[in-house]
């Protein structure tokens, strides 16, 4: 920043070894410090729960990992003293806002403050930006100081009566911790694993046909049900032996236009960054904030899938052209919308930024993945100001005596968009298919029979939590992913390979809160705050007014756990093995439920019985039919290991 405003002018100085800048202009002296995020955090001094009083202190008192932030704050004590005027350069969203706010507060003085607004590090935006100043955002403040009260509300309280509640039932101590939007997230995350666990796969068969049409080997989707009868299917199979042939039922071909890809926010960027690259969605906000402190790319945490009309999109065009890898496609683009540049912009909006976009920078050398998050942004960039793509779809629908089978084939008329950001699958280009008439007669050259076994839920990502996150509306396009982590840091969620797995612990803690505390994991509630907070950010809604209802809650959420403290330690049993587990699962050490098992190992064996009927029907006894499904991979873990037990120790 200093640099931006006073080039080689700015002076570098350091106290207590943290550097700051020094220059002048219009012949008043600017001194240019940084933070280094959060100097100062909620704390109390009272013990136990519920607690309702707070204030703020230095988070370096606070929290031993945070003792670099101490010359951080005292370096600000330090220049406070001499200066008349203060201006918050933080990056500017609510953490930014509050980040300034809390030292000038607490060091200089309100009332001679002002707030610099920018969305990229780019020279031009930081000098408008500093010749632009604005007063103190205070809407933004308010509702950036109620997000940290409200979550240390509930995450302290909660924190301490769930530790307080397991440490009694464990006879041991264990911190735990608990959340305003991290508890309903782990419960969704229990909820989708349980699902996963307890899933028995059922049996179901298709017709696999194979064509052959001059010269090449077709393979139609089948387009019907899936039979749950193998015989039923195996006798239409003879009758295709007897008559091999498709008859070709309609030909339709469509003419289709895609709409170029909105501009890229945060959200949108970590799905493709997860789907192109493979990369988790904390990875992504971190490569893209790099981006952004490199002055690569606008600001990252947005909700904004708008470009807006000021940007200076030819310059940024024109500085983009001068990297090789973009250079024709910049050209391309200039002629192919004759210099008329108009994203195609999405219908969603951010207060405080506009979508994510190359700031026309040129990078140095970048690190590999920085540089392929880069290149997706750019090209989505350049996307969406180009013209529509239009493919041409052929559908071929066979009837084969009495099933349904289509053949497709997809066809690029105009390249439009993709050529800009061809990362999309369309499907295969099949050129045989086109040649297909209505009427005709194709040959089967083979018909056989597929099993495919019905399947559990998708696999949890950290990417699928995030977007139920949004989805449900609770935390905001800045915190998900840093929730999510959360969950990792406490050990309630772990990963195998790119899947993410729920532990133990995980299990006990969601199910206690869903069976003792349904409230504390209702994301009504949560959600319900989450606009509150929106309001205050619309100036239209006290601060004041959502703290003192979140404290009458609060007290009456703990009021309610200390009641049923007893009924809790007993509940916390069911769902995980302890020392004081009286009959324990045999397969995991729970208490036990059922005649056998615990509750989850006794749900996965009335789904085992319940499902026996549908596999009897095609051909297994018992004993094959628990083989079968501990052998299969998608069978549930509960399940697998209930089969497991039943065959091993010959129970029925
Ligand atoms: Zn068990």
């Amino acid at each position: 920043i200093a640099y931006a405003l006073a080039g080689a002018k700015a002076k570098k100085y350091s106290y207590k070894r943290i550097p700051y800048w020094v220059f002048r202009q219009n012949g008043q002296v600017h001194i240019v410090a940084p933070s280094a995020g959060h100097l100062f955090t909620l704390s109390t001094d009272l013990k136990g729960y519920p607690v309702v009083d707070y204030r703020w202190v230095p988070r370096w008192i606070e929290n031993r990992k945070s003792l670099f932030s101490k010359r951080f704050l005292e370096l600000m004590e330090f220049l406070c003293k001499g200066a008349i005027a203060f201006i918050n350069a933080c990056d500017y969203d609510i953490e930014g806002s509050v980040i300034g706010f809390l030292v000038i507060m607490s060091f200089g003085n309100l009332r001679n403050a002002y707030r610099m607004k920018f969305s990229s590090l780019t020279i031009t935006e930081i000098r408008n930006a500093f010749r632009n100043l604005s007063p103190l955002d205070w809407n933004m403040i308010e509702a950036g100081l109620c997000r940290h009260e409200l979550d240390w509300l509930w995450g302290i309280n909660l924190s301490r009566a769930l530790s307080h509640i397991v440490s009694k039932a464990l006879g041991k101590r264990l911190i735990l911790s608990a959340g305003r939007v991290q508890s309903p997230t782990l419960t969704e995350a229990v909820r989708i694993i349980t699902q996963r666990r307890l899933h028995i796969p059922e049996p179901l068969y298709y017709p696999k046909i194979f064509l052959e049409l001059n010269g090449r080997m077709l393979t139609p989707e089948f387009t019907g049900k899936p039979f749950p009868n193998k015989a039923v299917l195996q006798s239409i199979l003879m009758k295709i032996k007897y008559e091999p042939y498709a008859f070709v039922k309609s030909v339709d071909v469509h003419i289709k236009s895609l709409a170029p890809p909105h501009p890229f926010n945060l959200s949108d960027l970590q799905t493709e960054a997860y789907r192109l690259l493979r990369i988790g969605p904390a990875r992504t906000q971190k490569v893209a904030e790099d981006l952004y402190l490199d002055a690569l790319i606008s600001y990252p945490r947005t909700n904004s899938q708008k470009l807006p009309p000021t940007l200076d999109n030819n310059s940024i065009m024109k500085s983009l052209s001068k990297m090789p890898k973009y250079t024709d496609l910049v050209r391309i683009l200039m002629n192919e919308v004759r210099g008329v540049l108009k994203p195609n912009n999405g219908p969603k909006e951010d207060p405080a930024h506009p979508a994510i976009y190359p700031t026309g920078v040129l990078p140095k050398q970048l690190p590999p993945l920085h540089e392929k998050l880069y290149d997706i942004i750019t090209r989505r960039y350049l996307a969406t100001f180009s013209l529509p793509a239009r493919i041409r779809e052929i559908k071929v629908v066979l009837d084969i005596h009495g099933l349904n089978f289509v053949l497709k084939s997809v066809h690029i008329v105009n390249r439009g968009w993709l050529k800009y950001y061809p990362f999309i699958d369309l499907g295969p280009t099949v050129p045989e298919i086109a040649k297909i008439r209505k009427g005709m007669k194709l040959y089967v050259t083979k018909a056989q029979i597929l099993t495919r076994y019905t399947s559990p839920p998708p696999p949890l990502t950290k990417l699928s939590l995030l977007k139920w996150m949004e989805h449900v509306g609770i935390g905001t396009e800045s915190t998900r992913a840093e929730i999510i982590e959360i969950l990792f840091k406490r050990q309630y969620l772990h990963s195998k390979g790119k899947r993410v797995e729920v532990s133990d612990l995980g299990i006990a803690v969601a199910y206690l809160l869903a069976d003792l505390f349904p409230h504390i994991v209702d994301i009504g509630l949560t959600r319900k705050f989450e606009e509150y907070m929106e309001l205050i950010r619309e100036g239209r809604l006290k601060r004041e007014v959502v703290v003192k209802e979140a404290k009458i809650l609060i007290k009456k959420l703990i009021e309610e756990i200390k009641r049923e403290e007893r009924r809790a330690i007993e509940v916390l049993a069911k769902y995980l093995s302890t020392d004081t587990v009286k009959n324990p699962c045999p397969i995991c050490g729970r208490e036990r439920q059922g005649k056998y098992f615990c509750i989850f190992h006794e749900k996965a064996l009335t789904r085992i019985r319940d499902n026996f009927l549908k596999w009897n029907s095609t051909g297994y006894d018992w004993q094959e039919y628990l083989e079968k499904i501990r052998s299969l991979k998608i069978t549930g873990l509960w399940v697998r290991e209930v089969a497991e037990f039943l065959l091993k120790n010959r129970l029925d």
